[in-house]
């Protein structure tokens, strides 16, 4: 896992630290729920949209298909590819605690060092298709909804049409939010969407004991 610092459990140790605040080295008030609500309009949307695909089309595999993949992903492919990773994890307690709330207990043991390449790449593959299945389904049933429907309420097109718009702009909202709020201050520091500055994730390195060598090349690598 990506090192731990003494300051997480012992938050004293953080009274002097540069870099409280900095990090989401401890769980801050609200941030759970900015966590969750922030993620809202692109999941309620997406299931919106794979619903209408659902009920034009009779096509239910891609609403079937994105809800397992989705679960696949929170549960034994985040927490075993990513979380297990990541100082949080190395907590004690059978339950993640994370400004990301997870239902399923830890499943996996943590692992020491950082995210290996395949690892990074399942999970840029699972975000890639949570991200983007929704669009390319509603987009594939917009196309095919004139050949299965003769004498098509052209209202119909058009509601689908805003809906695959406002789709796209929660996706961009949602990798937004998380970039700007969590990504750049989160401490697995190996994930491949991590944004700590290089400065401050040296600082934490050096906070958990690392040399700066090995800190530059595991916050990195
Ligand atoms: S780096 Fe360590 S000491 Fe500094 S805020 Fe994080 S846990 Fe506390
Ligand atoms: S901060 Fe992110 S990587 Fe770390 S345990 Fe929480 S969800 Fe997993």
């Amino acid at each position: 896992m990506t090192a731990r610092c003494r300051g997480m459990e012992d938050e004293a140790v953080c009274s002097f630290c540069r870099l409280k605040g900095a990090l989401l080295c401890h769980i801050e008030p609200g941030q759970v729920g900015l966590f969750v609500i922030s993620q809202i309009p692109y999941l309620g949307l997406a299931l919106i949209s794979l619903g209408f695909v659902g009920a034009a089309t009779r096509t239910w595999w891609p609403m079937a298909a994105f809800a397992a993949v989705g679960l696949a992903f929170l549960g034994p492919v985040e927490m075993r590819f990513l979380c297990s990773h990541c100082p949080h994890y190395a907590r004690e307690g059978r339950w993640l605690k994370c400004m990301a709330p997870n239902p399923f207990p830890k499943l996996f043991r943590p692992r020491p060092g950082p995210m290996k390449s395949h690892e990074r790449i399942i999970i840029a593959a699972f975000a890639g298709f949570i991200l983007s299945f929704p669009a390319f389904s509603l987009a594939g049933a917009i196309r095919s909804l004139p050949v299965q429907q003769q004498g098509l309420n052209p209202s119909l097109l058009l509601a689908a049409a805003v809906l695959e718009g406002a789709l796209i702009l929660s996706a961009v909202q949602f990798c937004y939010h998380l970039t700007r709020s969590f990504c750049r201050r989160c401490l697995n520091l190996s994930c491949p969407f991590n944004r700590v500055p290089a400065t401050a994730a040296l600082e934490y390195l050096k906070m958990s004991g690392e040399t700066n060598d090995a800190g530059e090349e595991q916050s990195r690598n």
